[in-house]
């Protein structure tokens, strides 16, 4: 079925390409064409869909998720509150609240006990909404280490290797080490601490490569991130240089992650001012500008929230992801350059660049209709008017879908899921 999609402007996600004017064909689950109004082919037995006002942009890549995180582990023993079945429903929920936000392909960077590759699996084969996904099942830790309870725990050379093929043969996409510890888990060493040496750290990156993967780096400390580096890793997440007397941006570091390509998803989320109005501005202004100066040194940064992880009580809701981008306009980014790294540098970083991520002919069609022009404001993204992922309308303004429950226009149709979990 070909789709003619019109609209006041379109963003091809090419930095700063714009096209007032704009009409994207697609055939079926793929774009077939971008150009000015009246310049495409078109067969007149195609549906035309006319978006006045309205502005098609390629859909927005959250690089950092864990929809089946289950805040109700108790980390120490281990002991879950939930069961793998309703768990896996929850999942499912959280990725209808996902692709709702505008959200077309999202990285799930940690769960337990392989749901999150029958989340992806039934997502694609129709079974249930959400954004094209790309798991990393059990991320890669020590006994006893930052988010151990997912399952992936390993202690030597053979042991990770080990726990990385069995991700991999599970059906991983990406692998995901926890290179350093973290604040979510009582037993683990310390964020400023490290889990892995390099020579463990590059045996991950073997196995990965071996069968065309990346590996994607959970790393705060100065000293785990000089070393997820080294190992040569795609991403490093979180990259907060965090010591243990507070952020100590690392100018030669940053400069060496710069050259080296590697992507850094720093996990900007929509929680930013709850956290600042409890612990004050000094910390957090001081990580927002090591986020400009990470740019200004030339670092490929890209959006990912780490949604489902919860914040004490703060709810990392899925359908906040622009709550995140607004964090990036707080630090001085432009919308131009924050719509890059949501989009097209987000889905390269993920290795899927030249599959989705921008608007062309070929590539898949993961397009988002938002209601103005980002461009000039930014909250345009929060007022989705249509989201097609892989040519299929899963949310379309006045047209009532399962997943046009939120994110929705003025004129959309909402459903209010009730409480979320
Ligand atoms: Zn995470």
């Amino acid at each position: 079925m070909l789709k003619l999609i019109r609209a006041a402007t379109v963003l091809t996600g090419r930095p700063g390409e714009s096209i007032r004017n704009g009409e994207v064909l697609v055939d079926g689950t793929r774009i077939a064409g971008v150009g000015e109004r009246g310049s495409l082919d078109v067969p007149p037995s195609a549906l035309v869909l006319d978006l006045p006002g309205r502005t098609l942009m390629p859909g927005l890549v959250d690089a950092h998720v864990h929809l089946g995180f289950d805040d109700r582990v108790d980390p120490v023993t281990g002991q879950t509150a939930e069961s793998d079945p309703r768990l896996l429903l929850r999942m499912a929920e959280n990725a209808r609240k996902l692709v709702s936000a505008g959200v077309t392909l999202a990285r799930d960077l940690g769960g337990r006990n392989f749901l999150d590759v029958a989340l992806r699996d039934s997502i694609a084969a129709g079974l249930t909404v959400g954004p094209n996904l790309l798991v990393a099942t059990r991320p890669i830790t020590p006994t006893g280490g930052h988010c151990w309870y997912m399952g992936g725990e390993a202690d030597d050379l053979s042991g990770v290797r080990r726990v990385a093929r069995e991700n991999l043969r599970a059906g991983a996409d990406v692998l995901k080490v926890m290179a350093s510890g973290g604040q979510m888990t009582a037993v683990a060493p310390p964020a400023w601490r490290s889990q892995f040496d390099v020579t463990q750290l590059r045996a991950i990156v073997e196995e990965a490569e071996l069968r065309g993967k990346g590996v994607a780096a959970h790393a705060h400390s100065p000293e785990s991130i000089s070393d997820v580096l080294e190992a040569g890793v795609t991403t490093i997440e979180h990259c907060t240089f965090l010591t243990p007397t507070g952020y100590a941006y690392d100018a030669d570091l940053v400069a060496r992650i710069a050259s080296s390509g590697v992507y850094v998803c720093p996990t900007v989320h929509g929680q930013f001012e709850a956290i600042r109005s409890r612990v004050g501005s000094a910390p957090l202004d001081g990580w927002l500008s090591m986020l400009t100066r990470m740019r200004d040194a030339g670092v490929r940064l890209v959006a990912g929230d780490d949604c489902g992880f919860h914040l004490g009580d703060l709810d990392k809701a899925a359908d906040d992801y622009v709550g995140g981008l607004e964090v990036f306009a707080l630090a001085g980014f432009s919308a131009a350059e924050i719509i890059e790294l949501a989009t097209v540098t987000a889905a390269a970083a993920c290795g899927v660049g030249d599959e989705t991520g921008s608007l062309d002919a070929g590539k898949r069609a993961d397009i988002i209709a938002v209601h103005g022009d980002p461009l000039f404001d930014l909250a345009a993204l929060r007022e989705i008017d249509l989201v097609l992922v892989a040519g299929r309308a899963v949310t379309q303004s006045g047209v009532d879908t399962v997943a046009g429950s939120s994110g929705g226009g003025p004129d959309s149709l909402r459903s209010d899921p009730g409480g979320g979990p």
